[in-house]
């Protein structure tokens, strides 16, 4: 079993508006803009990334703005939502600010005992907050949310599959533990992690693969500490026949992806260096940051990209 893997690092989605992305991930969830820059094989597309203060892992929805991509579809085979822990009794607040805001598909549950509210992303993309009071994480406190209320960072994510079987198998060979069902959802669990812990696997026999577009979850990643333990899951992964790619830089973390068996792509991404190896914690996710290969593209993307405020 694989000993490394913290927990939740990122999770990246496609959006067909960068303005409106931004505008909902800022304004109406409150979350930090900790990076502006650009897809590394596409430049002139945006990677927005959305995080605490400063993009802690665990915190950090990351999107890639394709101008008027058409939605995506849901279906099997994919991250299903992306779920945000907020503090204990914080819920009302946030069904009040969603209806006020005219955010749509707001629904209210209780999943395995917890207040949960569901709602839509621009493009469709569901999201849920629940209550957990046991997230001592500290907010983004300069969003527009009281800290009381604001968003601590993910709290899990769902994904739907047709068999868990070899799912679940691969969530706990990554260190997660079966630990509840509820339905045809199997929550797991790394109980030694650092943050958003949880994993919940719905199976949906009869459901059709989801089609990828816009709102549509690209890949999930998790994270380990550095850059050794990054090689020793890779090698551990292989050794058990996943194909993995190489280590790829990606500026602010190092990451290694692999498709699960249920066509998932996953990523395991490293806590280092962080998102502030090249601007001021003050100043995150200000200015266009662009990969050193395409630095001398700055003037045309500059004159290209939608301006996000
Ligand atoms: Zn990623």
């Amino acid at each position: 079993m694989i000993k490394h893997i913290r927990g939740l690092h990122h999770v990246t989605s496609m959006a067909s508006d960068a303005r409106a992305n931004n505008a909902f991930f800022t304004h109406v969830l409150g979350l930090r803009r900790v990076k502006k820059t650009v897809n590394f094989d596409q430049p002139d597309v945006y990677h927005l990334y959305y995080g605490d203060e400063l993009g802690s892992p665990g915190s950090v929805m990351t999107y890639f703005p394709f101008p008027n991509m058409d939605k995506g579809a849901a279906g099997v085979g994919e991250v299903s939502v992306t779920t945000f822990g907020v503090p204990d009794g914080a819920l009302p607040f946030w069904k009040e600010r969603l209806l006020a805001l005219n955010i749509s598909g707001l629904s209210e549950a209780i999943g395995f005992g917890v207040n949960r509210l569901e709602f839509d992303g621009p493009d469709g993309e569901r999201l849920a907050l629940v209550e957990d009071a046991a997230d001592l994480r500290a907010p983004w406190a300069d969003g527009g949310v009281h800290a009381d209320v604001a968003i601590r960072g993910f709290h899990s994510a769902s994904m739907r599959v047709r068999d868990e079987g070899a799912t679940g198998e691969l969530l706990q060979f990554m260190g997660y533990q079966a630990e509840e069902q509820e339905g045809a959802i199997s929550r797991f669990r790394m109980q030694d992690g650092d943050v958003a812990t949880i994993i919940d696997v719905e199976t949906l026999p009869g459901m059709p693969m989801a089609r990828s577009g816009a709102g549509s979850v690209h890949h999930i990643a998790f994270a380990v500490e550095n850059r050794a333990a990054q090689l020793e899951v890779r090698k551990q992964l292989l050794d058990t026949g996943y194909q993995v790619t190489p280590v790829i830089d990606r500026d602010y973390f190092w990451a290694i992806y692999f498709r699960t068996p249920a066509g998932i792509l996953f990523e395991i991404a490293t806590n280092e260096p962080g998102f502030d190896r090249d601007e001021e914690r003050a100043h995150l996710g200000e200015t266009l940051k662009l990969p050193a290969q395409h630095a001398h593209l700055r003037a045309q993307l500059e004159a290209h990209l939608q301006v996000l405020e």
